[in-house]
């Protein structure tokens, strides 16, 4: 952290604002210019209060030189993070897929559906049981009943179950009944929730929020990061933007933004980023072909009649066919599926 003090600064009150910031365990430089004194703050600063600082009467202005975060920060953690579910990984060579419908609906249904996805080369099993519908009235989700059938399915298939949950209260039944727990985009930033998450050491599926900003999205998983779960997975779900035409906008830049700043894996779920069952195939590839660890895609066998998210759902079929173009893009940038 690099401070600029006023020029009226006088020595007494530079003195005095460096033994208050040497209180938090960081050593002070003080350059002294024929204008300016600039303070160079040497240590972690992450407990230094900016906005605290920039207040201060003979503080001009009080900047970060590195990001707010740490854990989830390429710089303290150069190799890339891989995260073992069951007998997968991911975050390594090999590229995920995470697809099921959007709603858990019956065991006929979620089990289909299952056997079907795990057929084309799915990784794991996703469907939501509890369902944060933007409208009350809406097909909220089969709740507990709705993980026993992911189990149900997890049993026949062997494949591992995605899932997301709404609070902390649910947190002892996820532990046992799910995977690879999701936090969905509306609670990027329910920080109860990420502290609660953070006590655990079981995969986290972090959207990205509706409207957040790379850097917000970070400390929400330096948040689970730094309750001492390491096992953070990120994933882009597209943005809120002024186009209307899609249900957001996907932000395919996250992609190598976050490869930049982060040793975390990330995956792109196309399904809930366009919102249109006609774009996922493509917008599926595009991710894989700027270097995503995995897709989360929406599959249902029957996607007029789902009870929740059927225009962007894709069909059986469908998937295996977008499997088999991702085979080969995998390839082509010297990775598998
Ligand atoms: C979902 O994956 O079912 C979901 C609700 O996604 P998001 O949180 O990205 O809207
Ligand atoms: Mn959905």
């Amino acid at each position: 952290m690099v401070i600029v003090l006023k020029p009226y600064a006088s020595k007494m009150q530079i003195d005095t604002l460096i033994k208050e910031i040497e209180k938090e365990n960081v050593s002070v430089q003080r350059i002294i210019g024929s204008n300016l004194t600039i303070l160079g703050l040497i240590g972690d600063t992450a407990s230094i209060d900016i906005d605290k600082l920039a207040v201060n009467d003979i503080v001009h202005k009080a900047m970060r030189i590195q990001e707010p975060f740490k854990r989830a920060n390429i710089m303290f953690h150069p190799e890339k993070s891989i995260i073992k579910v069951g007998d997968n990984v991911i975050g390594g060579e090999k590229i995920v897929s995470i697809a099921g419908p959007c709603s858990v609906e019956t065991e006929e249904q979620i089990v289909e559906i299952a056997n079907r996805v795990k057929e084309s080369g799915a990784t794991f099993l996703r469907g939501g049981a509890f369902k944060p519908r933007s409208s009350p009235y809406s097909f909220q989700g089969l709740g507990y009943n709705g993980l026993k059938l992911l189990n149900i399915a997890k049993e026949e298939t062997g494949l591992n179950i995605v899932s997301e949950i709404l609070s902390a209260n649910m947190l002892d039944t996820f532990m046992e009944k799910v995977d690879i727990i999701q936090v969905g985009a509306r609670n990027m930033q329910n920080f109860v929730l990420l502290k609660e998450l953070g006590k655990i050491n079981k995969p986290i599926l972090l959207k990205r929020g509706l409207s957040a900003t790379i850097e917000e999205w970070l400390m929400s998983a330096e948040y689970i990061m730094a309750g001492g779960n390491q096992n953070v997975i990120l994933c882009e779900r597209g943005i809120r933007t002024f186009e209307k035409y899609t249900r957001n906008t996907l932000d395919l830049s996250a992609v190598p933004a976050i490869k930049k700043l982060s040793h975390l894996p990330i995956i792109v779920d196309p399904s809930h980023a366009t919102g249109m069952w006609w774009m996922v195939e493509s917008m599926a590839r595009g991710a894989i072909a700027v270097g995503a660890d995995g897709i989360m895609v929406e599959v249902h066998n029957n996607p007029e009649k789902a009870l929740s998210d059927g225009q962007q759902s894709i069909t059986p079929d469908a998937f295996s066919n977008l499997m088999n173009s991702l085979r080969i893009i995998a390839g082509a940038i010297g990775r598998e599926i």
